[in-house]
Order: structure tokens, then sequence, then C-alpha cells
């Protein structure tokens, strides 16, 4: 397994039985590593190793001198996942990625990003596309939304055209006219752009002399690298450290927002995807090390600055969480959940948003219960953009209810809060055993989490994944991180369908909880302050 493209941040542990033990690489240049775990099933051991290929390894002269730019961490610790993952949490904010802060505090973060009520997957490439986007829009009609746009292009396969997009399929005016009329409406297109792979077939890449200024090569330094995404096309892998393949990102970026008014830009395929260039004339150590993750930031850094002269509230984002972009790539795309360790969002949840996993088809309540519980950037699924009529299809009012709550109350919480330890939930309760990409997994009926919002109140929020009621029981201890023990007086505040948020008692912190009735695919939301 490499970082950063199997591994997401540089750690691991192993668990059971209440106790683990941590092995984690606190590198604040995010530089390439191979992490293997190997069972060796005859002596019952397991061994764990970690490499870092130096940078310049495949340079002209041998490297003589290294250190680790890092401290390279190990021990014991009793708890689970999120224990690990406060260990990691407590190193990672105080990395360079981090030093802008919270999201909530950056004045380089787009305000309207951090409140966004929802974001849908799209194509504008047509009339009838285009259309479809007003139909999810006016189904839902929250004021501040997204649309990614997977189709404003020549042809469907997007790997194919990469990077020379324009001008768009509808026609440059119409492609500014429905930017312009989603964005009335308060929608943003966040247009698709591949950022690794330039086509060699394009006559910009042969008049610029590409190949020689920016192509990958291998470790032969004559092999180009490239990805063979469609096979009829030579899409040639570009070294992000290379000044053409970041003006040529900056120069698409640029075009995209300024004369055609979109969001900002999505970056497929680049971040995460990691690989050394051996060309030793792009001006970079040759090979290993912080090589991919110092390129790729830089590139983002570009267009970013460039981009936001003309428009501050540009956004941009990426395939794939990479943490070493978390301070010039606002939202990072990532899948639905299939497993019961949020890490990541016990990490990063307050520094970065995660987007994506709900593409054309998915409606089904685990999938889009778990992104907003998890406060995952809530998606629409394109199904309901072929939803004939005006008025909202009854199936779609549970997902309406979530856009709701989370506009009206929990977006302190689950859009840039702060995770904490999840609460823990008891009781009479089917499960529920779904197809995930890993094979199947099972979760229990309700499930719910906990956060901690910037003004130091929390948040307890719990979801029923199925048509019918449940009732259970809860428990939470306030006192952990958020620091309300007993002594602390807090004001109970729900929010549901009905009534909105309503103040509830006064009760004590601690442990905290309660046995709680809910609807079929209803909500169970939760304020706590303290009383002053
Ligand atoms: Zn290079």
């Amino acid at each position: 397994m490499r970082y950063c493209i199997s591994y997401y941040m540089q750690f691991t542990a192993l668990l059971g039985g209440g106790r683990g033990l941590y092995i984690g690489d606190h590198d604040p240049t995010a530089a390439w590593k191979d992490m293997t775990w190997t069972a060796d099933v005859d002596s019952q051991t397991l061994r764990y190793a970690i490499s870092h290929p130096v940078l310049g390894w495949g340079g002209d002269k041998p490297v003589g001198q290294y250190k680790s730019p890092g401290d390279c961490v190990i021990g014991p610790f009793e708890g689970d996942w999120f224990d690990v993952a406060r260990i990691y949490r407590k190193w990672a904010v105080t990395a360079p990625w981090c030093a802008k802060g919270p999201m909530y505090q950056r004045k380089d973060y787009p305000k309207w990003l951090l409140n966004l009520d929802y974001w849908a997957c799209g194509h504008l490439g047509d009339y009838n596309d285009q259309q479809r986007e007003f139909v999810k829009r006016d189904l839902f009609d929250f004021p501040n939304t997204a649309t990614h746009d997977y189709g404003y292009y020549g042809q469907p396969y997007q790997h194919d055209v990469n990077v020379d997009y324009f001008p768009p399929r509808c026609g440059s005016v119409n492609y500014q006219n429905i930017n312009q009329k989603l964005r009335a409406r308060g929608g943003r297109v966040i247009p698709y752009v591949l950022g690794w792979m330039w086509n060699a077939g394009t006559d910009s890449y042969q008049l610029s002399g590409a190949k020689e200024k920016g192509a990958m090569l291998g470790e032969d330094r004559e092999s180009i690298l490239w990805a063979e995404l469609s096979p009829s096309e030579e899409c040639i892998a570009m070294c992000p450290a290379s000044q053409i393949w970041r003006d040529k990102l900056t120069s698409v970026s640029m075009e995209h927002v300024k004369r055609y008014r979109t969001g900002g830009v999505y970056f497929d395929y680049f971040s995460d995807h990691m690989n050394d260039c051996h060309n030793p004339n792009h001006g970079h150590a040759v090979a290993g090390g912080d090589y991919w993750s110092r390129g790729v930031h830089e590139l983002y850094e570009q267009v970013r600055d460039t981009v936001h002269k003309i428009d501050p509230e540009a956004m941009f984002c990426g395939e794939g969480p990479a943490e070493f972009a978390l301070d010039v790539l606002d939202a990072q795309y990532t899948g639905t959940y299939p497993y019961d360790a949020p890490v990541w969002q016990a990490v990063y949840h307050d520094y970065t948003q995660l987007f994506g996993g709900m593409h054309w088809m998915e409606e089904g309540p685990v999938p889009v219960g778990r992104q907003w519980l998890r406060g995952h950037m809530n998606s629409v699924s394109g199904t309901w953009g072929y939803h004939k009529g005006g008025a909202l299809p009854e199936a779609a009012q549970w997902q309406h209810d979530l856009l709701r709550c989370h506009h009206e109350f929990a977006r302190p919480y689950l859009g840039y809060g702060q995770m904490l330890r999840p609460p823990v939930v008891t009781g009479d309760l089917p499960t529920i055993t779904k197809k995930g990409g890993d094979g199947p997994f099972t979760v229990l009926a309700v499930e719910g989490t906990a956060w901690r919002a910037h003004d130091g109140s929390v948040g307890i929020f719990f979801f029923n994944y199925e048509d019918q009621p449940h009732q259970f029981t809860w428990k939470k201890d306030v006192a952990e991180i958020a620091g309300f023990d007993e002594a602390t007086k807090l004001q109970l505040t729900q929010w549901t369908v009905e009534h909105g948020a309503t103040p509830v008692e006064q009760i004590n912190g601690g442990i905290i909880g309660g046995t709680t009735d809910v609807a079929p695919r209803g909500i169970v939301a939760l304020k706590l302050e303290v009383v002053k």
C-alpha cells in the first residue's frame, strides 16, 4: 500500500479488545511512502514495514545523506478507531496544510461552499440535460447548491478530450447563459477537468512542445508515462512540477471561471494518483521524497492564486482525499460509506469538506443517511432529475427533511464541526446488509454521530434507515473533548420536521442519553449549549 494512493493519512493501527498499537509517520512534507502489513500464518505473526523512497534517488548522483522529514511514532493505547484518529489529529492539525486554520476561520475559504445545501451531479452538454438540472433545482429548492458538470465538453467519456474542452458542446454563449441562469437561482456549476493527462492527439499538445516540456518519463528516462484511461487515445501523464502543465491547468481554470463564470473547477484523477517523473530537465529532484506532494501542491496553489484574483469566491476540489492539499483545495471527492469507522472525518472534518459518491441512481436511505450523519456534503441523486411534474414526490420527502435539518439547524456540526466520539446506540434494532465496494457491509437500523461546533456547542444526530418506526436507547459522554462535565448546566434544544428548533429542557453534562422513538426514515437532532 502506498501513501498517498491507497493510504490517505500517514498512520496505521492494530485494534482489538479495547486497546491497540499506533504506528504513525508524522511527515509534514507528505513524502511518498510504502506501508505494508504482512501476515505469517505459520509463525502467527504480523509484520509492518514503512519505506521512504528518498528524494532524488533517480538522479545522476547517488543520494549521500538522508534525514527523515518527520517523527516516526509507535506506541500502545487504550480505545478504538476514534482514539487512533485523535492521536493522529493532534499532530495533523499542526502540519503545514492546516496552517490556515479550520474552514470557518479561513479568509480564502468560499463562504457559499461552507454553507452549501447540496451537491448534484449533472451534465450540461445539451438542452435536455440542462433542463434536468432545473428540475432538480426546483424539486428541493434550497438557496445554495452546486452542480458538478460532467458533460459540457464534446463527448460523454471525459478522458478522451482532455484538456481542450473549449468551446463547450452547447456553444460558448449557451454555456455562459446556463451558468448565469443557475447562478441566479443560487446554483454554481463546477466543471470537470482531468488533472493529470493531456491528450497527445490534440493540436495544443503537439504544437506547444508539451512532450519535451512536461510529459512524465519512466525510470529509463525514455518511455512516456501514460494511462490507458481510454484504449484508443494516448493520454499522457503530465508532470505536476513542470511549468507547462501548471500553466495549462491555470489557463483552463481561468477560462472556466472568467469567461463562463463557473463556481470553480473539479480536478479529476490527480491529487493522490501519484507517480515519479524521471525527466531530469523539468527542474525537480528526480523521483521519491516529496516530488509529488510538493509538485501537486504548488500547481494547485498557482491555479488558486491566479483565479482568486478575478473571483476570490471560486472553489477548487479534487478526486481522492489528499491531506497535503487541504490548504489549496476546498473539497475532496470520495465515495459513500460501506465501513464503520469514518477516520478521515474524526481527523479533518472541520478542515475540509468531502463530497461525491452519489452519482446518478443512488437514493437509498443507507448511503444518503450515512452521508448526512457523517458530515459529508449532502448529495442529490440524479434520479430526482427525471421526475415529471412540480410537486415533491413522496419518495423524496425524507431526503428533503435531511436537507432542511442541515440547512436550518445542523450545519455548524455536520457541515464544519469537529467530530466527537459517536453516541452508543442500543435497543431491539434490526441490522441492514448492503453491497459495498469491498463486499457486503452491515449497519444497525439506527445510527448516530456527535459534533462540536466552533461556538463550543454540541450537536447529536440520529437517523433511522428503515421504513418502520423504531425505539432506541443512546448514551454519550459530553465531557470528552467538549468539556461538558456533570457540573455543567446545559440547555437541550431539539429540531423536528414539524416544529423546527425548540428548547426541550435543561440537563447536566457528563454521560447523557435516553430512550427515544424515531419515525420511519426519521431524524433525531439535538443541540447542547451551556446555560449562562
Ligand atoms: Zn518532471
